[in-house]
């Protein structure tokens, strides 16, 4: 799915109806900060949000996955296209999600590998190698965790215990949050409250 062009479809339908942002997101009982994520491609709009966007706009959810007015003839083969498209990118994501884990996990095993050589031969390796290996270590400890915490941050969503809303946590946000193996202590944007959010691959 191409987002930033869902995005133009829903302003240039949302001005065709003569609404400003604000005014489409009361409709809608959401932020008018939401809206223009969507309008500029950041955002998709939540599935339970799809069918009351569309009605307001008076397209289809057709229209709106292919970011155009799909005319009959065509309607039938997008309709196809846009379900293949978003049973891929759920698996994408799922095989992205492993694969950080993954990462993060031969990282920390190189890691503690390499310390344990050093630890062991320490009297047998001169001091340059020693730097060399710990050095090699770090770095690769440190990429190995920036791939799982950008992976963790990026792909999937958290669902609010509190109200069941998935969201995209801000980056600092999801490194402060308390993270206990498939929760996380975060704030939810969209009531606002405090919660272990449960992570999720779809929303
Ligand atoms: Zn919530």
């Amino acid at each position: 799915m191409d987002q930033v062009r869902i995005g133009r479809f829903i302003a240039e339908e949302r001005k065709k109806k003569g609404w400003t942002q604000k005014q489409l997101a009361e409709k809608l009982n959401i932020s008018d900060k939401t809206v223009s994520k969507w309008e500029c491609g950041n955002g998709f709009p939540e599935v339970s949000l799809l069918l009351p966007l569309c009605d307001e706009l008076g397209i289809t959810v057709n229209d709106l996955l292919s970011g155009e007015v799909v005319s009959w003839k065509d309607y039938q083969k997008k309709a196809e296209n846009n379900m293949v498209e978003m049973i891929q990118e759920k698996e994408a994501n799922r095989k992205q999600f492993r694969l950080t884990l993954i990462l993060g996990a031969v990282s920390l095993i190189s890691f503690i590998t390499l310390l344990i050589v050093v630890c062991l031969y320490t009297y047998v390796i001169p001091l340059p190698v020693k730097i060399v290996l710990i050095a090699v270590a770090c770095t690769v400890f440190a990429v190995g965790i920036l791939a799982v915490i950008e992976g963790q941050q990026k792909i999937g969503y958290y669902r609010c215990a509190k109200c069941g809303k998935t969201f995209v946590p801000k980056f600092w946000a999801h490194i402060c949050g308390i993270n206990f193996v498939s929760k996380r202590y975060l704030k939810c944007p969209c009531c606002g409250g405090k919660s272990w959010c449960r992570k999720v691959m779809e929303k």
